[in-house]
């Protein structure tokens, strides 16, 4: 672990109020939180802090823009135009928007711009869809003419996490508004700076109002009071798998919201001996240390074979001895600070879990630095399946590998958790790919590859991991009710 050093930044921040109906408004109670920079634990600004009035009044405006003949009627073309030219408008803007996301979030400018990358093809991804959103004509049995329209489901409620604020967002909004639904979004208490300056950025693209309301805001007020709301027709939610359980248990007790659910997981990532192993190492190296190990597709479960356990683990060692990690704004750097003290403190007791429960820890374990929030790439090796660090989300630069013998001993450990998410499998030899692919109970299987992603493929957790799928075509099937239509002739 090597300590980068820390130049001088200018940032430029975007709008700090709430976006309903197109107009920025302080809070109904004007009170405003403050968002910090993890890199020095410093202020950066405050924002406006929504509670529940104000939910009922961006759904009021989302709600009066779905109805309008505005957004309803528009041709769907148009509603694909409208993604295109806001997915230019953020690639016109990308270096600041890039510079913004690091500054409140953490992670390195580099991998800032890698999510833009992401985020500009969403959406033009989903501007594509807009206008081949389409039903069946079904030969139903008698004289009638029977097809289905696919119609949005109405006033969505999105809340979003912190450890990609702008790709979480787009990942949202952009299948939403494809299908013509109109969006109540909140963002995490953490990071909501960059999705304010998007929404700067949707009212210039000519976004009618009331079509995408933004609200900064905390969980347990503004989150449960979308979730509660009874004039919210679903609502898509990622982040914990804890929180997901009162999501889900809100829409129930509610209005039976529709819910899509992206929530936590605990990921294998299995390496067979016979595997290209610069390409594993590497491979299971960033698909942990990836964002400051903040995914929620994580490969924190790196099960190694007996056969060549060794030799990857000291490798592996050594490259997170070798991590560059510090001022996130540094082109050199590699790892930035984890994204709020919360999050460190629950990292650092993971870590010392992992001791006390007698895992070898080979690196890291320790605070960098005197300011901010930084960890050190941490490495534990002989995890046992039963310790605590192999069981629940560490959401941190902390690897967990543990040992296998055979194939069927590792599908079954692999799958011996409450998740389903992601998993990886290194090896040469088709069969074994195939084997583990088809038998472990995740919603992505990466083969000699980890973390690869594309608006067109889809996303999403078996088990408590999630319920639905984002991105790709399966991720419109979410935001439209199937209508069937039945004329007797
Ligand atoms: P979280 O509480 O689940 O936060 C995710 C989002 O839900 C945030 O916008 C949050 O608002 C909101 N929220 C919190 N409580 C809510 C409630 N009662 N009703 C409605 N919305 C609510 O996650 P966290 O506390 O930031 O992180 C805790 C752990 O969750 C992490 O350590 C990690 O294990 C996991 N996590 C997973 C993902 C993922 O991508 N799957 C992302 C983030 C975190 P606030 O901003 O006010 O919290
Ligand atoms: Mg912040």
């Amino acid at each position: 672990m090597v300590t980068a050093t820390v130049p001088e930044q200018q940032v430029k921040i975007g709008p700090t109020q709430l976006l309903i109906n197109n107009e920025w408004v302080e809070s109904v109670s004007r009170r405003r939180f403050e968002t910090i920079n993890p890199a020095t634990g410093e202020v950066i600004c405050s924002v406006a802090e929504a509670d529940a009035p104000d939910v009922d009044n961006a759904v009021q405006a989302a709600r009066n823009a779905f109805k309008s003949g505005e957004w309803r009627k528009m041709s769907a073309t148009d509603r694909g135009e409208l993604l295109y030219k806001l997915a230019d408008l953020i690639e016109q803007n990308t270096d600041e928007l890039a510079r913004l996301e690091t500054l409140d979030n953490g992670k390195p400018l580099q991998e800032s711009l890698d999510d833009l990358e992401l985020v500009i093809a969403c959406y033009r991804y989903y501007a594509g869809w807009a206008d081949k959103v389409q039903g069946k004509t079904i030969p139903i049995s008698g004289s009638y003419f029977c097809y289905t329209r696919h119609e949005p489901v109405g006033v969505v409620g999105q809340i979003i996490p912190w450890n990609f604020p702008l790709l979480m967002q787009a990942w949202k909004l952009a299948p939403a508004l494809a299908t013509g639904n109109t969006v109540v979004l909140k963002t995490a208490e953490q990071t909501p700076l960059s999705a304010l300056r998007v929404g700067e950025l949707i009212i210039e693209a000519g976004f009618p109002p009331g079509v995408v309301n933004i609200l900064s805001g905390y969980g347990p007020t503004a989150g449960s009071a979308i979730a509660r709301q009874m004039d919210i027709d679903k609502v898509a939610f990622t982040g914990s798998t804890e929180v997901g359980h009162l999501i889900m248990e809100a829409a129930a007790k509610s209005n039976l919201k529709r819910i899509t659910l992206e929530l936590g997981g605990k990921s294998p990532n299995i390496i067979f001996a016979d595997a290209d192993m610069d390409a594993a190492i590497a491979g299971a190296y960033n698909g942990l240390f990836l964002n400051q190990g903040q995914c929620c597709c994580a490969g924190s479960r790196v099960f190694v074979e007996e056969k060549c356990y060794d030799d990857f683990v000291d490798r592996t060692v050594e490259n997170a001895k070798q991590r560059i990690v510090g001022n996130p704004f540094d082109p050199q750097t590699e790892q930035g600070p984890q994204v709020d003290k919360e999050q460190f403190d629950k990292v650092m007791s993971y870590i010392e879990s992992g001791m006390r429960d007698g895992a070898q820890m080979l690196c890291g374990g320790n605070r960098v630095g005197e300011q901010g929030f930084f960890i050190a790439p941490t490495v534990f090796a002989d995890v046992r399946d039963e310790m605590k660090i192999a069981q629940e989300e560490i959401f941190g630069p902390v690897m967990s590998i543990i040992k296998f013998k055979d194939i069927d001993e590792v599908i079954q450990r692999g799958n011996a958790t409450m998740y389903g998410l992601a998993a990886g499998v290194w090896t040469k030899d088709i069969t074994k790919a195939y084997a583990i692919a088809n038998n472990l109970r995740a919603g992505t299987v990466w083969v000699n590859c980890y973390d690869v992603f594309d608006a067109a493929a889809p996303f999403g957790g078996f088990k408590q991991s999630g319920i639905g799928r984002e991105l790709g075509e399966y991720g419109l099937q979410q935001y439209t009710e199937v209508k069937t239509v039945t004329i007797k002739l």
